[in-house]
């Protein structure tokens, strides 16, 4: 791209000095016509006068042959003036001036014979030729100096035109890379930015998956710690803030397994986990410690409500047997719930709640026990 860029630059910087230059060209082609223009009718002003002084004896007609001397001689030295880069035309207007100077003198000898009463003698070197055969001279060089000269200009302004459309062409070529380029930054933005998206869902899921428990989509032992952690901060910050823990444990579940199998045993934990979710208030946060093990935390909550809240989840648990295949399974849990007390540690609360649910079992299951 940048060597098209600089390419282009060059291109438009040679175009526009060629254009400049067929610009100069052509005024100084001008310039060149309009004094070989007047150089031929100088001479031939020349001639005239000086055979109609020559043929009339009539001194007006001395006049335009003057006159036609300080022409010739003016156009001659603008033209000489005139910049050239080519040889010949400067060859051509050195052999200009000769003539010129040649033919000049033969005129002024004539007129100077008619002056001096030799008429005859001058007439009879006219009827020789002299005079005419330096102007024909001086026609020609006339006619080639201006056949050159728009030669040349024919090629500086063919050379202007070309170097005009390779610079259009890289005009267009510029154009259609800087849009291929934008369209490819775009296409590259969106592969970028789509590439990120699945990068950041896959670390999402990767997260997700870590801190679930892949049977029952409930969190995990660690984030569920983790979150009873940021809890326990925040009751620890605020003593205004009540904090409550359970644990539940579904009964004789080793008897199930026993007796329905094991994926009947996964369907049982399946479904526990179902019924907690739904019995439980939007706020409270339930979570698989373990096999069939399960805790709750109650944020805001004191030991009443919390245990009033536990009810209600055992006998959502308790409420109807699974149905696994053939096989009618029903079961219960037992509930241990504890209160998040001051100078309490997590350990010292899982410790309290897990007690609890320790009585409940010992007393006959099915139950939610109070941490003392
Ligand atoms: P208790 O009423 O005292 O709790 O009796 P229990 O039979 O439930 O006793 P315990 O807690 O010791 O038994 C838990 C059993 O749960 C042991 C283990 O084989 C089973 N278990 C643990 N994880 C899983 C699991 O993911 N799926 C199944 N199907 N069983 C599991
Ligand atoms: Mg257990
Ligand atoms: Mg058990």
């Amino acid at each position: 791209m940048a060597v098209l860029l600089a390419g282009a630059s060059v291109s438009a910087m040679r175009s526009a000095k060629e254009r400049d230059l067929a610009e100069r060209w052509q005024i100084r082609t001008l310039e060149v016509l309009i004094e070989t223009d007047r150089l031929r009718s100088a001479s031939l002003a020349k001639l005239r006068g000086e055979r109609g002084f020559l043929i009339t004896d009539d001194r007006r007609f001395l006049e335009p042959y003057y006159q036609g001397m300080e022409q010739g001689a003016e156009s001659l030295a603008r033209l000489s003036a005139l910049p050239s880069q080519n040889s010949q035309q400067q060859q051509r207007i050195a052999t200009l001036k000769r003539d010129l100077a040649e033919f000049d003198a033969t005129m002024e000898e004539m007129i100077a014979l008619q002056r001096g009463g030799r008429k005859d003698e001058a007439i009879a070197r006219t009827r020789r030729g002299d005079g005419k055969t330096s102007l024909d001279r001086i026609l020609l060089t006339l006619d080639a100096i201006e056949h050159s000269e728009r030669g040349l200009l024919a090629e500086r302004s063919l050379k202007a035109k070309r170097l005009a459309v390779a610079n259009e062409r890289y005009q267009y070529a510029l154009t259609a890379i800087g849009f291929l380029l934008l369209v490819l930054t775009i296409l590259a933005t969106i592969y970028v930015r789509q590439a990120l998206d699945a990068e950041a869902d896959a670390r999402r899921e990767l997260q997700r998956s870590a801190s679930t428990d892949a049977l029952t989509g409930l969190p995990n032992r660690r984030s569920f710690i983790d979150a009873l952690g940021r809890s326990l901060d925040r009751a620890a910050s605020d003593p205004a803030r009540p904090l409550s823990l359970a644990i539940f444990d579904i009964d004789h579940f080793k008897q199930i397994n026993d007796r329905f199998g094991h994926p009947a045993g996964d369907e049982v934990i399946r479904e526990v986990a179902r019924r907690a979710s739904e019995s439980l208030r939007k706020r409270d946060l339930v979570g698989r410690i373990g096999g069939e093990e399960f805790a709750v935390i109650f944020p805001q909550a004191d030991l009443e409500t919390a245990a009033m809240v536990c009810e209600r989840l055992r006998l959502g648990i308790a409420h109807s047997p699974v149905v696994h295949g053939d096989a009618i399974i029903p079961f219960t849990a037992s509930v241990g719930v504890a209160d998040f007390q001051p100078g309490d540690d997590l350990d010292h609360l899982m410790a309290r709640a897990d007690a609890a649910l320790y009585e409940a079992k010992t007393g006959g299951r099915n139950q939610v026990r109070r941490a003392a």
